[in-house]
């Protein structure tokens, strides 16, 4: 019995070695189907639930919580699948007996100007060529390599934001990033923010040591920086690859693609190439002559000339597809990049792609889609909207982005926040730096349902543009006890509501008209974001508020309108106030 526990032990720390660990699981999933996702022996699941007082069978269902530890036991990092449209739509009755292995999908991430560009033409230079020859390459926003009679599909946007872009949308495309980091520069602060970026996307990490050709090249400074960050290389006793590539000269590009396929070996992607497709398309543009065209990635099932799509919320048929040689293809297999003819409006990154029975289910599907997203915003999180969840006990793990001002105030912030748990909940810090809040920053946080924490920082004006846009919770501090302290009460689920009063629109007074002896009306014009007819608006003169009450009259010309948005002309009265003057601001605002 000692000795099956000691050669048990042995295997888990054998597997705890391999390189690949992420592990995607349902709510809720058999032990069977849960062990032969890890590649493993239901029998040694059974095992190894025992040890902590569950006995199972291999048909029992066991549910994400409980399938955790176990996978930790054995080297996987679970995660509960995106509930991304993909899952939803994909996930319908695969069968395990079609899936077979499919290409993985690559995304190059890195510091600018460490080589990503570079490194994504040479492999696609030395490889395609092999492949197909007399092809023209055609840059459709992917392109599909051959190693060793492998194929790997690159994605051609290179970059977290692109990245993460596509997460915040719910579409996880990525099987492995390859981390780009200049052997002479080293790890720079877009190296850090793109780990931050893959770790919280749970994808496996290739690390591409580039410009070793490069006289200042110091590939050790860049493993021991890399460790600085928790990723730690194979010659540092870690679990991640990491290559010395020169992508300008060209050197190493064959040990990157088989440690790439290595890490695809590992991660086992499968799809069912049987079934109907379901996709997602990762660029799309308008043709002057041929309409809508979208770049998209097979996930799974084949797309064939003549299916009924829908993408997003639009539909068409499939006239042609055009693969990256620029060839017309009659289908496309899973992880296969084509440009998808026949879609009747422009769809957009991020958006799934599924095949449908005929025109009617797809108009159907279209119809309803539209309707919901009129209906519906996306799923947000606030730090109140957290601590409710932690009181009812939906959530264990509260996501924040954290970002100061200063760099020296990173680690007291950080550490501060991580001390803090309860019973219910601990913090999880999905990425921390000094600078800005940015663009990308909100992108992850929308993308991992984190709220950002600002301690002492600024905003970048595209990226309260976009918080606002996408409902991301940036919160501001500048006293640290104030911060730890309102994320304690949320641990504890204790954070009460705080009311909030969003301004939506500002209007300036240019015009004011009579309407009676003793009523007037004001003609004003949108000066930034929207007013509706039963907003409640408040009065400003030289910054003080005059008059706060409801809308009474909103016209265009002689015609009642619901709205006016920015850069109209509108009338406008209000319930109980006249005394307009011109210059006068009016402002429609909510209570939140
Ligand atoms: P990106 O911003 O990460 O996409 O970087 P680019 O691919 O545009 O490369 C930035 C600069 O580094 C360009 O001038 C490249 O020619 C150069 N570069 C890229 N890879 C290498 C390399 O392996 N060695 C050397 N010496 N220069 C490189």
């Amino acid at each position: 019995m000692v000795e099956n526990a000691e050669q048990e032990a042995a295997e888990a720390s054998q597997t705890r070695r391999v390189t690949l660990r992420v592990l995607n699981l349902p709510e809720a999933i058999p032990i069977g189907a849960f062990a032969e996702r890890m590649n493993l022996e239901a029998v040694q699941v059974i095992k190894q639930l025992m040890r902590s007082g569950i006995f199972a069978s291999v048909n029992q269902i066991i549910d994400f919580d409980t399938a955790l530890p176990v996978a930790r036991a054995f080297g996987f990092a679970a995660r509960k699948a995106e509930d991304s449209k993909i899952a939803a739509t994909s996930e319908v009755a695969e069968d395990p007996a079609q899936l077979e292995p499919r290409p993985p999908v690559v995304t190059i991430l890195g510091h600018v100007d460490h080589g990503k560009t570079t490194l994504l033409d040479t492999i696609r230079k030395a490889n395609v060529a092999a492949k197909e020859t007399g092809g023209i390459t055609q840059n459709i926003g992917a392109y599909q390599v051959e190693y060793k009679s492998h194929p790997i599909t690159f994605l051609d946007t290179p970059g977290h934001e692109a990245f993460t872009a596509m997460r915040a949308r719910g579409a996880q495309v990525t099987d492995i990033a390859v981390l780009v980091v200049a052997a002479d520069d080293g790890v720079m602060p877009q190296t850090a923010e793109a780990i931050n970026h893959i770790k919280a996307a749970g994808v496996p990490i290739v690390v591409a040591i580039n410009k070793i050709d490069m006289p200042a090249a110091d590939p050790e400074r860049v493993k021991r920086q890399l460790s600085e960050h928790e990723l730690v290389v194979e010659d540092w006793g870690g679990d991640v690859i990491s290559i010395p590539v020169s992508a300008k000269v060209g050197s190493g590009i064959d040990d990157l693609l088989e440690s790439i396929l290595l890490v695809a070996e590992v991660g086992e992607f499968k799809a069912n190439p049987h079934r109907e497709a379901v996709g997602i398309v990762v660029e799309a543009q308008m043709d002057k002559n041929r309409g809508p065209l979208a770049t998209v990635l097979v996930k799974t099932g084949t797309l064939k000339v003549g299916d009924n799509v829908v993408v997003g919320s639009t539909r068409g048929r499939v006239k042609a597809l055009v693969n990256d040689q620029g060839r017309r293809v009659q289908a496309a297999a899973p992880s296969m990049p084509v440009e998808v003819l026949g879609i009747s409006d422009l769809p957009g990154a991020g958006d799934s792609l599924m095949v449908v029975a005929d025109e009617r289910t797809g108009k159907d599907i279209v119809a309803q889609r539209q309707r919901e997203a009129q209906l519906s915003r996306r799923h947000t999180a606030t730090l109140e909207e957290m601590s409710a969840g932690v009181a009812t006990g939906d959530i264990k793990e509260m996501n924040l982005v954290l970002k100061t001002g200063v760099q020296g105030s990173i680690d007291a912030v950080r550490s501060a926040l991580e001390q803090l748990t309860s019973k219910q909940a601990r913090v999880r810090i999905i990425h921390a730096a000094s600078g800005s809040i940015n663009e990308s920053d909100v992108m992850l946080a929308e993308a991992s349902s984190a709220v950002i924490v600002g301690f002492d920082v600024r905003i970048e004006p595209g990226a309260q543009r976009l918080a606002d846009q996408d409902d991301v919770e940036i919160r501001h501090y500048d006293i640290i006890y104030r911060l730890t302290e309102e994320v304690e009460r949320a641990l504890a689920g204790l954070l009460e509501p705080v009311v909030r009063d969003v301004v939506e629109g500002k209007l300036e007074v240019r015009a004011v008209f009579s309407l009676t002896k003793t009523r007037q009306s004001a003609g004003c014009i949108v000066l930034e974001g929207r007013l509706g007819r039963n907003s409640t608006a408040r009065v400003l003169r030289d910054g003080t508020v005059l008059f706060d009450g409801p809308v009474t009259s909103l016209r265009r010309f002689k015609d009642d309108v619901r709205e006016v948005t920015s850069g109209y002309e509108c009338g406008l009265a209000l319930d109980g106030f006249s005394d307009y003057q011109v210059g006068d601001i009016i402002e429609a605002h909510r209570v939140q």
